[in-house]
């Protein structure tokens, strides 16, 4: 494998956004790399693959920049590039929500081993994903809870229901998501709503599957590129994701044919033939309807990544 691919983010104000993203996109123009890196006052998140001599370069380069010395970058192998282009652009908000998130008061950082340990222990807890249902079906951590995250609105009514059924004083909030940025936002909210004690996974489910495997997890890990699911690690995961139709096991992502609707839906290969790669009857029959081909199923992040509102 010739690649990796990398996700990393750091908040830290940053005087000029707009030359950070001139430099960025000067020094990585040089190099074979594809990316989807947000950058504003708060800091800089980034999902990207490189050649890997590149990668180990652009990686030196970032930690030699004083804001960024510390930043922790996380890598996988990948045959190929996972992102599209390079994109490297100013965005209003790190993590997209209709709420500005008061970040002083975030959860504590758990790291991989002992979030691990919570998990374990006898003291009780709640496990909340704070990522999208969409990500959720092909894999997460035993005996989590989906609370709805789209909006400000759905969270908080979901921690005030929390509220009425454990003490949020003093019971022990365990958090994560893909690579640990949403859980900076999603914490924070715990935490105003009046939850004590909440723990986030440090640098996400990513981090955890390279530092700890796949214990405790179920399934795969949904990426916002071109691989869409990956496994957490070496060992072999079950398939816990469902076809929409007819409920057998699959981990296969596609876009719906109706280029108006355009979701994303697990579907089996049998299923998706028969309903020409579109999710129900009514898109079937919709009038901007991509040509089905079994060849080449269309890749998701190619041309919808801005369907996506919560990455
Ligand atoms: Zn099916
Ligand atoms: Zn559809």
């Amino acid at each position: 494998m010739d690649y990796y691919c990398l996700a990393f983010y750091k908040y830290i104000p940053l005087h000029n956004p707009h030359e950070e993203i001139r430099e960025q996109k000067a020094y990585l123009e040089q190099l074979d790399a594809k990316s989807r890196i947000y950058i504003n006052h708060e800091g800089v998140n980034g999902q990207m693959s490189l050649r890997k001599d590149h990668a180990l370069k652009y990686i030196d380069w970032m930690h030699s920049k004083e804001e960024f010395e510390d930043v922790q970058f996380k890598l996988h192998e990948w045959h190929e590039h996972a992102f599209p282009k390079l994109t490297i652009k100013y965005r209003r908000q790190l993590v997209a929500l209709d709420k500005w998130v008061d970040l002083n008061n975030r959860g504590t950082h758990l790291p991989p081993a002992e979030f691990k340990k919570a998990l374990e222990s006898d003291e009780p807890y709640v496990l909340v994903d704070v990522r999208n249902d969409y990500e959720w079906k092909v894999g997460h951590f035993e005996g989590a809870r989906l609370p709805p995250c789209e909006t400000y609105r759905e969270f908080n009514h979901y921690a005030e229901n929390l509220k009425d059924e454990v003490d949020p004083k003093n019971t022990k909030v365990l958090m994560y998501c893909t690579g640990g940025i949403r859980c900076e936002t999603y914490s924070s909210l715990l935490k105003e709503a009046g939850f004590d004690k909440v723990f986030q996974l440090e640098g996400g489910i990513i981090n955890y599957g390279l530092k700890e495997g796949s214990q405790h997890w179920r399934g795969k890990l949904f990426v916002f590129d071109d691989r869409l699911s990956v496994p957490l690690c070496e060992e072999k995961a079950e398939v816990v994701g469902k076809c929409h139709f007819c409920e057998a096991p699959t981990e296969s992502y596609y876009n719906c044919a109706n280029m108006d609707c355009n979701c994303l839906f697990l579907c089996c290969t049998d299923c998706l033939k028969k309903n020409l790669g579109t999710c129900q009857d009514t898109c079937m029959n919709a009038e901007r309807l991509r040509p089905y081909s079994e060849q080449n199923p269309h890749k998701p992040f190619r041309k919808a990544h801005n369907y996506f509102s919560k990455k």
